[in-house]
């Protein structure tokens, strides 16, 4: 459904974003990861026609962003981080303003402000002036400018900024909601929000692609840990092993035992061939379990690997 090819957007000479590409798919919830400054603003202003990239070409449905804008926008459903609301109008008056700016029909707007608002939890404030409401509620207002003309792509930039927990959860529920519909774009620094949400991460780093995948390969871990008795000798044990790329110990575990760190080749599953090998060996196997990683130790990862790349290419 969007197609992002090699897309640069500098500002005089510092690249917000740099040759990034990226396809997504209609259906997927995805995350746009990154620190403050890594460029999700930037990336999203260019998806959502609001910024002419540098270099490269972004199509949404086919549909060339920066050509046909237009059209583009007609499909697009963006929530930007402080969306601009006007506090002394009313709920109601403000979302159907929009849904006139988004080309619903003059005969359709009324029942198109009225399903928005059923989704957004507003159906008891339409007539209150958005001023008066809480931050939540606003960020419900921003959600329903968002949906009104019942877009096919949701561009949310941090929906959740600012909220208190009770209203972190309501409305990342809704975004789960929506989601059932609409293809969805959310950016974030929070990373349970990608966890709760999201079905496929990308992280920028300095503008730069750092990770696109599934959240669950992101998260899959390809080490074993395998504690044994200390003094059983697993490093030599496991030597020519198929799937086996890599055996270190780490640390000591409780009293009398080591634990080691097993790295498994691509595609590979070796726990069989591991516990083989300790029967074979007579060692004394306390635990074995592929590695859980979490979204923060992948995140802290890729900005080490991140830092390491800048000082080679530096060097
Ligand atoms: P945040 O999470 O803080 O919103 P972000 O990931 O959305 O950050 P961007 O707002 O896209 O990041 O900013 C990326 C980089 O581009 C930053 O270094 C920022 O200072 C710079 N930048 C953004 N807008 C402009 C602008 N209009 N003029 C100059 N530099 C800008």
């Amino acid at each position: 459904m969007i197609r992002i090819e090699h897309v640069t957007r500098k500002y005089g000479p510092i690249a917000a974003v740099s040759d990034v590409s990226l396809n997504i798919e209609r259906g997927e919830i995805v995350g746009l990861l990154g620190h403050n400054g890594a460029g999700k603003t930037t990336l999203m202003k260019m998806l959502t026609g609001y910024l002419e990239p540098t270099a490269g070409k972004i199509t949404v449905a086919g549909i060339d962003v920066v050509t046909d804008r237009n059209d583009v926008q007609r499909q697009i459903g963006y929530m930007p981080e402080n969306a601009p609301l006007y506090p002394e109008m009313l709920v109601q008056e403000y979302l159907l303003m929009m849904a006139e700016l988004r080309g619903v029909a003059a005969e359709r707007r009324q029942k198109a402000v009225g399903i928005a608002a059923g989704r957004t939890g507003l159906g008891h404030h339409m007539l209150r002036p958005i001023g008066q409401l809480s931050k939540g509620y606003r960020q419900r207002v921003g959600l329903a400018q968002a949906i009104v003309h019942e877009p096919s792509l949701l561009v949310l930039d941090e929906p959740t900024n600012g909220l208190d927990p009770m209203q972190i959860e309501s409305i990342r529920e809704l975004v789960r909601k929506l989601g059932e519909e609409s293809t969805i774009i959310l950016s974030t620094h929070i990373l349970q929000e990608v966890e709760a949400v999201c079905d496929r991460v990308v992280v920028l780093i300095d503008g730069e692609l750092s990770a696109d995948a599934p959240l669950q390969e992101l998260l899959a871990s390809n080490v074993l840990r395998l504690v044994v008795a200390d003094g059983d000798d697993v490093k030599a044990g496991l030597g020519g092993v198929e799937g086996i790329a890599a055996v270190q110990r780490t640390e000591d575990g409780p009293p009398g035992t080591a634990s080691w760190a097993i790295t498994c080749a691509p595609g590979t599953t070796p726990t069989p061939a591991v516990l083989a090998a300790a029967q074979r060996h007579g060692w004394t196997v306390q635990a074995v379990a592929p590695e859980q990683r979490t979204l923060e130790s992948v995140f802290r990862k890729l900005q080490r690997d991140h830092i390491a790349r800048g000082k080679e290419v530096a060097a």
